[in-house]
Order: structure tokens, then C-alpha cells, then sequence
């Protein structure tokens, strides 16, 4: 918490939808629903101050979205997010730019498209930024902006390169040193090491959990991988979303232990990238591919969804059953599925069942982790 007891950033039910593209398979199946493709649906969670918060998401899942909504950069449909209290939907851009600073948004590859126009070339990519938000304590902003380029192991050679002559290692390098030059108390880092070769990943990864900690920096990782998130979360908490929703949250060093929602299973039982799922998560624009192709055949709703289904497209189908009725998105692919779940959305609640012998057994009240909650009917009391 802050001083005032606030927390560092508060997500409150937080939806989110595109829209279907016109005359497109989604727009016909998604009418009742005024043609939009659902990406969130009632996320909320709060992050204190120097707090990791990693977050896993197949393609489709809703991830990209949220960082983005976080970091001010998309409004929501309905929902709020506060940073230190101040609530960012709602704002204007030039409110959002006075924020940003302490607000930093770390994309997969932050320097990507970047031309040789001179604007553009390190020295002055660093130092403009240094210029702007000038160092705490004095010193010079050349000073200042060196320090953070060693500090993420680059060296002055790299002054006069442009973001095109780096490797993509070097580019995130750069990238996290501007990040940090505006002090940050939040990265929403959204896939941030993912085109990196395996030596290079663990590096940066390394480098980015090391300064988090020296700089009492919070983060949201986000990643596909489990293994990467349960790394880099360390003593922090992670979150599972799936179709938009959040599936589980639980502590990031029980991770392995603890994990109770079906689908989270699933996921660390093959642990794998990309995706472990059969056929891979389909992302929006492919499931418009498949979409379409069905509709050239006129199929029903229940058809498609068991086509999709059959060809492994889980997102797709899933978001379709989000979008279209009560129950658990993860329903069709669940080995614990019983008769409720098709009917009960289940509420994100605390976990205090578990599964023994084949049966569901109440938790002892001591063995009851206030901080691991599940959104699956099996495993709380809903
Ligand atoms: S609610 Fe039902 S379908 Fe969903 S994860 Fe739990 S058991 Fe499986």
C-alpha cells in the first residue's frame, strides 16, 4: 500500500470488446449481442506498490488488451482502473501523459518501426528523455542517461546506433533504460522477452527482476509461458485468464503446488510453448478466418462451436461461449465438468475445496489461503 493506504493500482471489473468485423461471421453469430467480439469480462485485482503481479494468457485470452487498458492506452467498456488512487479510464490524453512517467507500458518489441531519421538514433533517444525528466539530485542529463544505459548492459559504443542496428536482446535493453529514466512505480511488461533467444531471455529477465527489486518497481508480466511467469514473479502472485476472465490467482511460489482450477492444470501439466493446448489458441483475426469458412455453410451456432472445439480452436470457441451464455468459458475442454458448469458463471472466490481421492473435500480452515482464488465450481463455495 502507499501512504495514504491506497493501492498502487486498482482493476475493477474491467470489460472489454471489439467490434465484429461487418458482415463477418462474429457480426451475424454475435448479433443479440450488438456485434461484438467480447476480449475482457470482469477483471478486477489490485497490485501494492513494488508488488509482481505475473500474468498468463494464451493468444486470445484477453492479455494484450489488459495491458493496454492498464497502461491507459485503450478504454475499457465498463470498469474502472485507479493508478495511486486516481482513476485513469475516464481521463483525458493529457491527463494520461502526466501519468505516464510513473506508468510504463513495455511491449513486446517497444522500439520496433523505428527509421534512421537522426530523432531517432540512440544518443538522442536516451537523452531527449533525460532532458525531459531530468535526474533527481542534480547531475547532468548525460551523466544520468549513461548510467542507465550501463546499467543495463549497453555501453557508449551503442550512442551513435540506430534501434534498427540492435538485436532485438539490445532493442529491450534500450527500451527498459527509457522506461526507467521516467521512475517508474509500475512496467506492465506484455510479453516482453518473448522474441528472444533462450540465453538472451534469462538475461533480461534477470536484469528486469533485479532492478524491480533495487528500484522497488511493481510489475505485470505477462507471458504465454508458466514457467517464465512463475520465474519472474518470484515472491509475487499470478493470475490465469482465459476468455477473458481471470481463471485462478494464487501465490507465484506455490504456483506448481497449489494450482486447483482445471484449466491451470492443464496448463502445467504440459507446460510447454507455445501453447499447450491442442492445436493452439487461436487469435481474433485467425478465428475470423475460421468463422467465416463455417458461414460460408450456413452451420449453426452449436456446429461451429463444435467444429472449433474439434479443431482444437479453443480460444475461438471459448470466446464464443463467453459471448453467448451463462456457464464456464472452459466447459467444453474441463475433465471435471459436471452438471452446473454449463449453467453457473463461476465468481473468481476464495479456494476451499480440493480434490481427494476423487472426491471434493472441504479445506481444514487453516489450510485455507486467503490469497488463492479460483473461478471454478468444484473448488468454492458458489
Ligand atoms: S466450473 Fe466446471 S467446467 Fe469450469 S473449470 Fe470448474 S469443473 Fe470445469
Amino acid at each position: 500500500m502507499t501512504e495514504q493506504n491506497v493501492p498502487l493500482l486498482q482493476v475493477e471489473n474491467l470489460t472489454k470488446s471489439y467490434p465484429a468485423e461487418e458482415g463477418g461471421f462474429f457480426a451475424g453469430l454475435l448479433g443479440g449481442s450488438g456485434e461484438r467480439i467480447p476480449a475482457l469480462n470482469g477483471i478486477s485485482f489490485t497490485l501494492n506498490e513494488g508488488e509482481t503481479l505475473g500474468l498468463i494468457g494464451e493468444s486470445g485470452s484477453g492479455k494484450s488488451a489488459l495491458a493496454r487498458i492498464i497502461a491507459g492506452q485503450e478504454k475499457p467498456d465498463k470498469g474502472k482502473v485507479f493508478f495511486r488512487g486516481k482513476q485513469i479510464t475516464g481521463m483525458g490524453d493529457s491527463e494520461i501523459k502526466s501519468l505516464s512517467p510513473h506508468l510504463r507500458y513495455l511491449p513486446e518489441d517497444a522500439l520496433t518501426g523505428l527509421t534512421n531519421d537522426p530523432k531517432n538514433r540512440v544518443d538522442r533517444l536516451l537523452f531527449d528523455l533525460a532532458e525531459k525528466y531530468p535526474p533527481q539530485g542534480g547531475g547532468s542529463v548525460r551523466d544520468a542517461g549513461m548510467r542507465l544505459l550501463k546499467r543495463v548492459g549497453l555501453n557508449e559504443d551503442y550512442l551513435t546506433r540506430f534501434p534498427n542496428q540492435l538485436s532485438g536482446g539490445e532493442r529491450q535493453r534500450l527500451a527498459l533504460a527509457r522506461a526507467l529514466l521516467l521512475r517508474p512505480r509500475l512496467i506492465v511488461a506484455d510479453e516482453p522477452v518473448s522474441n528472444l533467444d533462450l540465453t538472451t531471455r534469462t538475461s533480461m529477465l534477470n536484469l528486469m527482476k533485479q532492478i524491480g527489486r533495487e528500484a522497488k518497481i511493481a510489475f505485470i508480466f505477462i507471458s504465454h509461458d508458466p514457467s517464465m511467469v512463475r520465474f519472474f514473479a518470484g515472491e509475487g502472485r499470478i493470475a490465469i485468464l482465459f476468455a477473458g476472465r481471470l481463471m485462478e490467482e494464487l501465490p507465484a511460489r506455490e504456483v506448481f503446488n497449489l494450482a486447483t482450477h482445471p484449466y491451470t492444470k492443464t496448463l502445467l501439466e504440459v507446460n510447454s510453448a507455445p501453447s499447450p493446448l491442442p492445436g493452439g489458441a487461436l487469435d481474433p483475426e485467425m478465428a475470423f478466418t475460421e468463422m467465416e469458412r463455417v458461414d460460408a455453410n450456413a452451420l449453426p451456432l452449436e456446429t461451429l462451436e463444435s467444429e472449433l472445439s474439434a479443431d482444437g480452436n479453443i480460444a475461438a470457441s471459448a470466446q464464443l461461449a463467453a459471448a453467448n451464455r451463462q456457464g464456464c468459458p472452459f466447459f467444453r475442454w474441463c475433465p471435471e465438468r459436471f452438471e452446473r458448469c454449463p449453467e453457473v458463471t463461476p465468481q473468481l472466490l476464495t479456494v476451499t475445496k480440493r480434490l481427494e481421492a476423487g472426491q471434493y473435500l472441504p479445506l481444514p480452515p487453516e489450510e485455507i489461503e486467503p490469497t488463492h482464488r479460483a473461478a471454478c465450481l468444484r473448488y468454492i463455495d458458489q
